[in-house]
């Protein structure tokens, strides 16, 4: 039978000003040397492959404007070479006074998929594998336990019986897969974006496994997207084309939200479940929910304080 338990983890350090040399270091002394080069395998794949200005690049936050842009200018040449796309890497900032906060109407959702497939094309997913960071659950009526969900569900929807959740990253105000990453390559912004630095990420998959809502995603493989598919409206710590052996997630669209427009989810509902926005707005639609509708948020018993919501009429 499913169980909403966390999983156990094994107790990591936190690495004071990290290098990718200090990480290796770190993690081999804590874990012992057969336990960290199982942990890290995906990295030694993404190692094969990467350049000597991607391996020295440094974390995120230690990034002057002048060494930001001559990363984005490297990605962007990238881009360019390996998927032939002209794409525009933004570095796209919280905007001050923003708390970015979802809900969804359990009542209107029937379980479409749209929203996955807007999510698939909107952040240059993998064509192959059919990538998105979210996940519509046909659930018997009568729980909230998204582990009794299946995601594999066919024929006519909906069904009288069924209603549909659709699951992403919550953007948890504690977020257990920001304690657990080793290198800090993923953190909370000030809008409430948990966002990754997947150039900074040594893929060692803590992370996925902490996440309660099976939210987080990692590249086996490069993702493969051709040329013309490209979405070429892109940030650093969004839906640039992510490099094969990191973990990547939903970040609420940071590339359209914090420009002032709504994640590329909710444009392609039909049904108009979704709700986004500024919840430190008063006049806001969400904020308008919050405060009128009887909310629910999932494995609440997890303390997680994710800041997604789900109603009902
Ligand atoms: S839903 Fe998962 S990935 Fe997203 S913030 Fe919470 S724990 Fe992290
Ligand atoms: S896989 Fe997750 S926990 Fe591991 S380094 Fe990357 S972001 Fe951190």
């Amino acid at each position: 039978m499913a169980t909403t338990e966390p999983k156990k983890l094994p107790t990591l350090p936190v690495i004071e000003n990290p290098t990718r040399r200090a990480a290796v270091k770190g993690g081999f002394a804590t874990l012992g040397a057969a336990a960290f080069v199982a942990a890290v395998s995906p990295l030694r794949q993404a190692a094969k492959t990467a350049t000597a200005a991607e391996f020295m690049q440094k974390h995120y936050a230690e990034l002057t404007p002048e060494q930001k842009a001559d990363v984005i200018a490297r990605l962007e040449a990238e881009a360019a070479e390996k998927y032939g796309a002209e794409v525009t890497i933004a570095d796209d900032r919280p905007i001050p006074g923003t708390k970015f906060v979802y809900a969804i109407n359990l009542s209107v959702c029937n379980g479409n998929g749209k929203c996955v497939e807007a999510c698939h094309k909107e952040n240059n997913h993998d064509r192959a594998t059919n990538q998105s960071y979210i996940r519509v659950l046909e659930m018997p009526k009568g729980t909230m336990d998204m582990e009794q969900g299946s995601t594999t569900y066919t024929g006519t929807v909906p069904k009288d019986d069924k209603f549909y959740l659709p699951v992403q990253c919550q953007q948890c105000d504690e977020p257990p897969c920001v304690d657990v990453c080793p290198v800090k390559a993923t953190w909370k912004e000030d809008d409430g974006i948990v966002v990754v630095d997947y150039n900074w990420c040594i893929g060692c998959r803590y992370c996925e496994a902490a996440c309660p809502y099976h939210a987080r995603r990692f590249n086996w493989k490069a993702p493969e997207v051709p040329a013309e598919e490209i979405n070429p409206d892109q940030s650093y710590l969004s839906n640039r084309v992510r490099p094969v052996g990191v973990v990547e997630k939903c970040t609420y669209c940071l590339h359209r939200t914090r420009r002032g427009k709504l994640p590329a989810c909710l444009e392609a509902c039909p049904t108009g479940a979704r709700v986004f926005g500024n919840i430190l707005d008063p006049e806001s639609s969400i904020r308008w929910i919050l405060e009128n509708k009887r909310v629910y948020i999932l494995k609440e018993e997890l303390g997680t304080k994710p800041a997604f919501f789900y109603f009902f009429d």
